[in-house]
């Protein structure tokens, strides 16, 4: 008999999450959902447990566990930081990591160190901690598959060929403002930057992609991913996120992947590898398919240069940057500042920011508090 991979869904009540749990329904002879973790969105959960039975479930607020204990009586329940722990403390083989920001970075750790698959879509345990992640995966031979679609098809193009590696090449949309002029950036709104022209995601992820704190980011996540040197990491403007990356090698021949942007592809390959599995996903049109590229102007999007900053000074300026940014993102969500303030929040929680190199675990969290109180406090002052 053919043997059903067990998967865990950290962050199922998201985007990614969400996309999860439709690739395993349609592949119900390969995949079974064992167990899932949410943060807030208790109905949904209550849908995804009802629909895919899973044994066990991790909520982190704990006021919604009688919810979920009432309702469902032979579920094991679990909540808090140490909850996580005991989910994954289940017999499993692949982790799918879908939670979003720093509280991804844990989880993670803990998925590796049980010498699980992790299929990697938080981007931040990557980014803030990238050195202790990749130790884990070593150290414990586990082994971590991206599911970032631009990391997927790095992944995909190197494939055996990491010896012969040249650069590699980071496609970006350039977002909803791409064009636009640094004084013209000063005025754009909340509901424009939350309009993505391709890709639909949550709210913090398509604010990112709009300042390209996204790309930054996943510029760093690359680095540690595929053991990069920084300057071998480039980032180029393709609007139409067809190409989801490139990598050029020593002879300077170009592999890159190519599929409509729809997440559930690079989702399935991270559960399949090295094997690939069918889905009813759009084939590209070829014969109306236009695809171009652009320099990405980091004068009005200064989120490009300031990663290669933080990728040379490393240490703990990686999770300030994704705390600050953290704190800015939210301040904008909630019309508190401006536009391009998220981005100098972000420049100013880094200048202040006494590095710490080589940093151990907990280095990163405290710097990451330190870096979203700094934030906090900068985004009051400015309000005054
Ligand atoms: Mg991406």
């Amino acid at each position: 008999m053919k043997h059903i991979k067990k998967v865990i869904v950290l962050g199922s009540t998201g985007t990614i999450g969400r996309l999860t749990l439709d690739v395993i329904k349609r592949n119900p002879d390969k995949y079974e959902l064992i167990g899932v973790s949410g943060k807030s969105n208790i109905n949904e959960l209550i849908k995804q447990i009802s629909e895919f039975k899973p044994s066990a479930v991790h909520i982190y607020d704990y006021k919604n566990v009688y919810k979920i204990k009432d309702e469902f009586v032979n579920l094991e329940v679990y909540t808090g930081d140490s909850g996580i722990c005991k989910l994954l403390d289940r017999e499993c083989d692949i982790v799918v990591n879908a939670i979003s920001g720093f509280a991804g970075l844990i989880p993670s750790i803990e998925s590796l160190k049980r010498g699980f698959r992790l299929a990697l879509a938080n981007k931040e345990s990557m980014v803030v901690a990238g050195h202790l992640v990749k130790d884990f995966e070593k150290k414990y031979m586990a082994q971590i598959i991206p599911v970032d679609s631009e990391h997927s098809a790095i992944f995909q193009c190197i494939d055996a060929h990491d010896k012969y590696v040249k650069n590699v090449i980071l496609t970006a949309s350039g977002g909803p403002f791409r064009g636009y002029s640094k004084d013209k950036l000063k005025y754009v709104k909340c509901e424009d930057a939350l309009k993505h022209p391709t890709w639909k995601m949550g709210k913090r992820i398509t604010i990112d992609s709009a300042t390209l704190i996204n790309k930054g980011m996943e510029m760093i996540e690359a680095k540690w991913l595929f053991g990069l040197e920084d300057n071998q990491i480039k980032v180029i403007v393709h609007p139409q996120s067809i190409m989801h990356s490139m990598v050029q090698f020593v002879d300077n021949s170009y592999i890159g992947l190519m599929s409509v942007p729809d997440m559930r592809i690079p989702i399935a390959y991270a559960l399949s590898y090295p094997e690939r599995i069918k889905n009813d996903c759009s084939e590209l049109d070829l014969f109306y398919l236009t695809m171009t590229f652009e320099k990405v102007d980091i004068d009005s999007f200064e989120a490009i240069k300031l990663a290669y900053n933080i990728m040379k000074e490393d240490g703990t300026y990686p999770a300030v940057f994704n705390a600050a940014d953290e704190i800015a993102v939210d301040a904008f969500l909630n019309k508190r500042i401006d536009f391009l303030d998220i981005i100098d929040v972000v420049k100013y929680v880094l200048d202040k920011h006494i590095n710490i190199k080589n940093p151990t675990l907990e280095d990163i969290i405290d710097a990451n508090n330190w870096g979203m109180e700094t934030a906090m406090q900068f985004i009051k002052d400015l309000n005054h």
